[in-house]
């Protein structure tokens, strides 16, 4: 599961905590302490850990928790909904749909963050919802990267819109949303190009595609086994595209948890969706709750 080591470091810290009757300022110091090296360890954002952890002595010393008859178990409460509060609220981890349809989503990110199969995972679990997504490929870059769209929107019964690689991203982009409209499919996800590396040429063709498609959603796909990598990538897109939110992939293979818990923190955009496998159906709305619970378990 991910965040092994990280929530078997908090645990212990919790269960010294839940040890204590009586529970000293410097018993606190010590347990954030070690909260605060098992985040670190996990590769959470520096400045993000400092300031969790300076929240909740704040909220513990400030709110007598420390006299309290339970005092540990004050604390885990706090350091709980602290944690929740670090990865968004529900509500932002909602699709945005355009008043006026086929809503655009523009998936964007770097070169292997795992874009095309989220495009396809995404389109997948829509349409078990209900609706009707159209999957328009805009990499023109690559010719296998169309090829692969289109046996992963097969797999997913997703009709998937292409024009070759001669035609410029914008054009295919805008040429799919006609033909969405055209098919009333109410929902259009494009799967724009990626690179190793950010990169002007990319971030102006990515900037055109904006421009001309009014996407309502601007999702930014990341690696979470990149950890901090990824939370600096997705700093660097949100200031160059203003993306509204983060997907992160392979958070299956992440054992620390580090992107998942700074992303929210660093660039103030929620994570929507995160990938939990190399299947099209291992796809799941991001749920902070949920993900604090795993961690704290
Ligand atoms: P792109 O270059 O960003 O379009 O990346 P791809 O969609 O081609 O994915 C790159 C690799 O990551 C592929 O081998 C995928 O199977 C794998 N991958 C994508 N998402 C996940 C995930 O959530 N979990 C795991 N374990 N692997 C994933």
């Amino acid at each position: 599961m991910a965040f092994e080591s990280l929530s078997d470091k908090l645990q212990n810290v919790f269960k010294k905590l839940r040890g204590k009757g009586v529970l000293t300022e410097k018993d606190l110091k010590e347990a954030l302490r070690e909260v605060k090296m098992a985040l670190l360890e996990a590769d959470v954002n520096f400045k993000v850990v400092k300031d969790f952890i300076a929240r909740i002595q704040e909220r513990a010393v400030g709110q007598e928790v420390l006299s309290s008859l339970t005092p540990g178990q004050q604390v885990i409460k706090i350091v709980h909904e602290e944690m929740i509060a670090l990865m968004g609220s529900e509500e932002d981890s909602r699709i945005r749909y355009s008043d006026k349809p086929p809503t655009v989503i523009m998936l964007v990110g770097l070169q292997g963050a795992g874009k095309t199969t989220m495009a396809a995972k995404l389109a997948g679990m829509l349409k078990k919802q209900g609706k009707k997504p159209m999957l328009v490929a805009c990499d023109v870059y690559r010719p296998a990267a169309v090829k692969q769209l289109q046996i992963v929107g097969e797999q997913v019964g997703v009709p998937v819109f292409e024009m070759g690689t001669d035609v410029s991203p914008v054009d295919i982009a805008k040429a799919g949303i006609k033909q969405a409209a055209k098919m009333e499919c109410g929902l259009v996800i494009l799967d724009t190009a990626g690179r190793l590396h950010i990169d002007e040429e990319l971030m102006q063709e990515l900037t055109d595609i904006r421009e001309q498609t009014s996407p309502s959603e601007i999702l930014l796909v990341v690696d979470a086994m990149t950890g901090q990598d990824a939370v600096n990538v997705s700093k660097s897109f949100d200031e160059l595209l203003n993306i509204t939110g983060v997907v992160l992939t392979k958070l299956d293979g992440d054992t620390r948890g580090g992107a998942a818990l700074s992303i929210r923190a660093v660039t103030g955009k929620p994570i929507k969706f995160a990938g939990v496998g190399e299947k099209l159906a291992d796809v799941e709305a991001f749920h902070p709750d949920r993900m604090a619970s795993r961690v704290l378990g």
